[in-house]
């Protein structure tokens, strides 16, 4: 891949900083620093299993630190990153280096190293590109850059800095802006909680919600359902911090704490806009929450997100809120929690040894799963899963992708009746899962015994049953 770094600076007349760099390391004649216009061209991706070419471009990568090229070293950064598919690059000053690490697939890997007096350089380098004061090194900045790759593919760069006692950090958060919206199906949602989700979208009115922290693909999901449920013949609208990917046949609206456009205040305009159909970024605080339940009740579907752990805690931080228990009854329709774990290389996966003590921990939660059909019976007796290797396939890493754990709470009778009750969270829990909700962890254990991902990652990131 090959990025002509397209650059939407308009700041042109800034002064680009002279680069006199110092090497520590003895530099060839002919590697004399350049600093060159960013137009470099990277060789395109040669299929060729003997040299992947992500190996070949950290050795571009590693000769520019040794060559003090800056300009190189930084379109090669971020060249190799979106190679790798990652969503973060992290360039941390240390005590006496300068470390690069990419969040691939959700887990930060450590890329390569250079020396601290580079670093100055580098930063007014990446400033520049991203419209951010170079002078400016005593307080935080953040900015963004437009990369275009070779396929012509728009790559949106978020541009942070940091002042540490060692120098400024930079993160820069890639995003591809035409990234195509997955369906459902494709998420990994399947069986009860696919079947669950599908008829809470066609529901005329109520409150979708979905949880988990930040990084669980929440807002993926709930474009995928927006996706599905955007027709000519439906008003939708949704406030979002920030706008992420815009859809066609959308009305998206970007929230501005800085001029107090709140989410509340966004939920209020939208109802004045004739909505069907209202998606509102986050539930942070009571005002959004009656606002959304107000939408619900007359006679709109809202769908929000909520940073909580599971499915049932979505529903005491509502009450804990101070959303009275009867408004939720009549309002709520669905909550779903999810996670992310990383899809195990097909490739180069081998049969893992669990431990007796995991494999009583899983039988365990397996043999509290209510929900009919979840997975082939065949599976769930042979108990056979896959430890993660690495190939020249997975740059090895032993992963590929990601894909979704999914716990899906529909309301019925016995979970309102619990509620108006003040029943405990536990008992909750249980007739959520007696009616078929299906557990992160008995989603993550299903995955796994599919051979999708493994063991080690189901406990990554989901609970275990205590
Ligand atoms: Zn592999």
């Amino acid at each position: 891949m090959h990025i002509s770094d397209k650059v939407d600076n308009t700041n042109n007349q800034q002064p680009v900083p002279t680069v006199t760099p110092v090497v520590t390391q003895p530099q060839p004649l002919q590697a004399a620093p350049v600093v060159a216009p960013v137009t470099a061209v990277v060789a395109p991706p040669v299929k060729d299993a003997t040299q992947p070419p992500e190996s070949e471009k950290l050795k571009q990568l590693k000769d520019a630190i040794l060559a003090a090229n800056i300009p190189q070293m930084v379109m090669l950064a971020i060249s190799y990153a979106l190679d790798l598919r990652s969503s973060d690059i992290h360039i941390e000053p240390l005590q006496n280096r300068v470390r690069l690490r990419y969040r691939i697939d959700g887990v930060l890997r450590h890329v390569v190293e250079y020396p601290t007096n580079l670093h100055p350089a580098v930063v007014s380098r990446i400033k520049i590109m991203s419209n951010l004061k170079i002078d400016e090194q005593r307080i935080p900045q953040d900015g963004r850059a437009d990369v275009t790759t070779k396929e012509g593919k728009q790559m949106d760069l978020r541009v942070s800095t940091l002042p540490t006692v060692n120098g400024e950090k930079i993160v820069m958060r890639i995003q591809d802006k035409s990234r195509k919206i997955p369906d459902l199906s494709e998420l990994g949602i399947t069986g009860t909680s696919l079947k669950n989700l599908t008829a809470a979208l066609s529901a005329p009115n109520g409150i979708i919600i979905n949880t988990g922290p930040t990084g669980s693909g929440k807002t993926t999901t709930l474009y995928s359902c927006l996706s599905k449920l955007n027709t000519t013949d439906v008003n939708i609208l949704t406030i979002e911090d920030p706008v992420e990917i815009q859809l066609d046949g959308l009305n998206q609206s970007q929230v501005h704490h800085d001029i107090n456009y709140s989410f509340a205040m966004g939920m209020r305009a939208a109802l004045r806009q004739d909505p069907n159909i209202i998606m509102v970024g986050e539930i942070r605080d009571k005002e959004t929450a009656d606002t959304a339940i107000e939408a619900s009740l007359t006679g709109h579907l809202v769908f929000s997100t909520l940073h909580t752990n599971s499915a049932v805690e979505s529903l005491t931080r509502l009450i804990n809120m101070g959303i009275q228990p009867y408004l939720l009854i009549s309002s709520l329709e669905l909550i779903i929690a999810q996670r992310l774990v990383r899809q195990v290389c097909q490739k180069c996966k081998k049969e893992a040894v669990v431990s007796p003590e995991t494999l009583e921990m899983i039988k365990k939660a397996m043999s509290e799963m209510k929900a009919e059909g979840e997975i082939e019976p065949e599976l769930l007796k042979g108990m056979k899963f896959y430890d993660a290797v690495g190939c020249d396939e997975c740059n090895h890493i032993g992963y590929q992708g990601r894909i979704g754990l999914y716990e899906v709470l529909r309301m019925n009778n016995k979970i309102r009746k619990l509620l108006s009750d003040n029943g405990s969270m536990i008992d909750i829990q249980a007739a959520a899962q007696e009616n078929g909700m299906v557990t992160l962890e008995q989603a993550g254990i299903v995955k796994a015994l599919q051979g999708k991902t493994t063991i080690e990652e189901v406990y990554r990131v989901a609970r275990k049953s205590e």
